[in-house]
């Protein structure tokens, strides 16, 4: 029997278990609340308890789990450091050491935004790729680098915060602290903001029409129809945010030359709307390398990315800090 390992994705709502092989073939899956509200002891107990059922089911104990977890992470010790979106936001949490006697295997952590691109890489849109980018955009704007098939942490694991690049000196303050940031312009709140406005002010008739007038239905996604239905003001908006991701996305290439950029998450199911603008604006801003040939591209994954990556990463028995 093939050796099997288990993955991972914890997110503020949802618990995603996974076993698979080295290959990437799952063979089971499971979902549950996080329910974070409860802490991380309780949370880590219902982990160990979905790698459980799930190894019970399919008759075989995996050799390793990957575990994607949104925020950092101390990656040498397996130890959470700052998980934002969480309560009491992890600090310092003895993941590894809590688990492994739960699970009987050893456990190896990652970024979760750092886990989805590893993921690609291995499974996905990276496979015949060299030097690859990729943006998670959602809630707010994470990412990872690779480089020559590396997928680079840094010395904490960090390295790739790609949402947190300044792209208005004088722009919205940030999580992070700093303002202007590409998620405070760009993250799915950030965009639906100003669909909210335009609906509100009578600017966009389509939108008010599919959001039935109601301010809580819009998102990138009602804003996309919108837009495609005959908004103009709503194209504009959307043009204007893809611009913004666009230059924050030249930075990035003129800095490391990728052959590809992966978008995942919810904002990335604009499309069109969002790549061909993102390549507009590239390719008037990189004039130092050739750029025709640069793949923008949806992740093929979509919101298994994460999960694969800690297939790929139980499966390599971890990753070294830079
Ligand atoms: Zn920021």
């Amino acid at each position: 029997m093939n050796t099997l390992y288990a993955s991972i994705d914890l997110g503020g709502t949802n618990i995603s278990a996974a076993l698979a092989g080295g290959d990437g073939r799952i063979l089971a899956e499971a979902k549950q609340p996080t329910q974070s509200h409860e802490g991380p002891l309780a949370v880590l107990e219902r982990i160990a308890g979905m790698i459980n059922a799930l190894a019970a089911k399919s008759g075989a104990r995996p050799a390793a789990l990957g575990m994607g977890v949104p925020g950092l992470v101390d990656l040498a010790n397996g130890v959470t450091k700052f998980l934002p979106n969480l309560p009491t936001h992890w600090r310092d949490v003895p993941v590894r050491a809590t688990l492994e006697p739960k699970i009987g295997c050893p456990v190896f952590l990652l970024n979760d935004a750092r886990a989805a691109t590893l993921g690609e890489l291995e499974f996905g849109r990276g496979r015949d790729s060299r030097t690859m980018i990729l943006f998670t955009l959602g809630t707010g704007i994470g990412g990872g680098v690779v480089v020559d098939r590396q997928l680079r942490l840094g010395p904490l694991g960090a390295a790739g915060e790609l949402g947190h690049q300044t792209i208005l000196p004088d722009g919205p303050p940030c999580g992070c602290g700093s303002r202007g940031c590409l998620e405070t312009l760009i993250s799915g709140p950030a965009i639906s903001a100003e669909g909210v406005r335009l609906l509100l002010n009578g600017n966009a008739p389509k939108l008010h029409e599919i959001c039935e007038g109601n301010i809580a239905k819009v998102s990138p996604a009602t804003m996309g129809a919108a837009a495609r239905a005959g908004d103009a003001n709503v194209a504009t908006a959307l043009q204007r945010a893809a611009e913004w991701l666009g230059i924050g996305t030249a930075n990035l290439v003129t800095a490391l030359h990728p052959d590809l950029i992966v978008l995942a998450g919810g904002v990335a199911e604009l499309g069109d709307l969002l790549i061909n603008p993102m390549r507009e604006t590239i390719q008037r801003r990189v004039r130092m390398i050739p750029t025709h040939d640069l793949r923008i591209e949806r992740s093929v994954l979509g919101d298994k990315a994460g999960l694969m990556g800690g297939i790929a990463l139980a499966h390599r028995g971890g990753l070294k800090p830079s």
